[in-house]
């Protein structure tokens, strides 16, 4: 007689779901789904390197993709509540039991209420955001008379960092494509904390706005941004001319919780308070950003938290201890502009090359963690592309 086995329904195709879902796929006691509302898995640390011209391909997989050859079923919806009661999770187009539940639906942009920011700046988080940024970049350089002399980053956290180092070059190389000379342009970098990547230490910070002033980076600290309109952006009393804004500063937790709250209890920070085994009620497990842990915030927690319910889920079931979950602390390494990264663990700290480097090898192993060995190498291969999308730059 065949075994009944286990609904597994995972939400949220990114690292930690996705993680979820391949390695409790793994046990033959249960059927798992993903539910997703994007088709696609985005890899978000490489989101500033495809929006500055490198290849789409290492930051937009296709869950198929993803799961090709496993036995994983990808349902694509969005999912707005849960009867934990009935284990039933609800989505738009369907409703779906479960036996157990896992949450991963990530973190949301958020403008803090600051005026104009929603209408008027640029984000990176999604592939429409990155195309509307990229668009809006080759458009301002292609004609003359709509140049944008300032780019303004907000946020000097890791992806304001990455970022603002990688434009440095980019619009440098487009305008020079365009035979408008680069040496008029500005890249402002604007972080409210006294430095840029507060949370790492003070040395490392150093190191790092070195760094950006030597790419012609201009790093403004102490500074709130106030507000934004059409042609400039009100930053501590100061209004900055730019038609180029873009915004990496906030995020808070996913509107679902919150709106959930009779099911979901929530931290100050708005994170959902698991257990020890990431269980936030009966059979309902929340990891990665969503899940108030100490390194919440991470790709590389999210992984490993979707490992962990993996190994949890089967410890239950074959009625073995079930292991308590450790946060580890991971390693922290930044890319600033091209083939350098600063790298940091407790106190021992790489910069330049070498960091350059153990990012690479970070990146590949990253892949390996949802791909075979030879599938990572051929989507790490894809990051030295140079994607030649543009239109309007062929056409001029
Ligand atoms: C620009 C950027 C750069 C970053 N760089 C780094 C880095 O260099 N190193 C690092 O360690 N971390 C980095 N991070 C953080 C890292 O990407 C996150 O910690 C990680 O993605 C969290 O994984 P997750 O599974 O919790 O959420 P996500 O990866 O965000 O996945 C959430 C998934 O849920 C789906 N979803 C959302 N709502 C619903 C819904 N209602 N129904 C169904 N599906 C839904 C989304 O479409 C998405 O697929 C970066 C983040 C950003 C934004």
């Amino acid at each position: 007689m065949p075994i009944k086995r286990k609904k597994i329904v995972v939400v949220g195709g990114g690292f930690g779901g996705i993680k979820a879902a391949l390695e409790t796929a793994k046990l033959k006691e249960c059927q798992v789904t993903l539910i997703s509302d994007r088709d696609h898995f985005l890899v978000y640390p490489s989101l500033y390197s495809t929006a500055t011209g490198w290849s789409r391909q290492q930051s937009m997989i296709q869950l198929d993709e993803v799961f090709h050859g496993s036995t994983v079923k990808i349902v694509h919806d969005t999912v707005t509540d849960i009867d934990p009661r009935q284990k039933v999770i609800i989505g738009k187009d369907d409703k779906y039991n479960y036996d157990k539940a896992i949450f991963a639906l990530g973190v949301v942009t958020n403008y803090f209420g600051i005026k104009g920011l929603d209408t008027y700046s640029y984000s990176i988080k999604s592939a429409p955001e990155i195309d509307r940024f990229k668009n809006h970049l080759h458009q301002a350089l292609a004609h003359e008379k709509h140049i944008d002399k300032n780019y303004v980053v907000i946020g000097g956290g890791p992806t304001g960092v990455e970022l603002s180092a990688a434009l440095a070059t980019y619009v440098a190389q487009i305008a020079d494509k365009h035979g408008i000379d680069h040496k008029k342009l500005q890249i402002d970098l604007i972080e409210a904390a006294p430095r840029v990547l507060p949370r790492m230490s003070e040395k490392a910070s150093q190191l790092v706005y070195d760094k950006l002033l030597s790419l012609n980076v201009s790093v403004m600290t102490n500074k709130n941004v106030e507000s934004e309109n059409k042609n400039s952006v009100l930053v501590s009393g100061v209004d900055m001319p730019s038609h180029t804004v873009v915004w990496t500063s906030g995020v808070s937790n996913h509107p679902f919780f919150q709106d959930n709250s009779d099911v979901f209890t929530l931290a100050e920070n708005k994170r959902v308070m698991v257990d020890e085994h990431l269980m936030a009620y009966e059979d309902v497990f929340v990891i990665g950003d969503n899940a108030n842990t100490d390194y919440s915030g991470l790709a590389q927690t999210a992984i490993a938290d979707g490992k962990f319910v993996a190994k949890v889920i089967h410890s239950t079931l074959h009625n073995k201890r079930i292991p308590a979950y450790r946060p580890s602390r991971p390693i922290v390494v930044i890319p600033v502009g091209h083939n350098w990264a600063i790298a940091e663990y407790k106190n021992l700290r790489v910069k330049g090359y070498p960091a350059h480097i153990l990012r690479m090898l970070a990146d590949f192993i990253c892949y390996l963690d949802y791909f075979s060995f030879v599938h990572a190498l051929t989507l790490f291969m894809t990051k030295s592309h140079r994607e030649e999308d543009c239109t309007t730059c062929h056409d001029k």
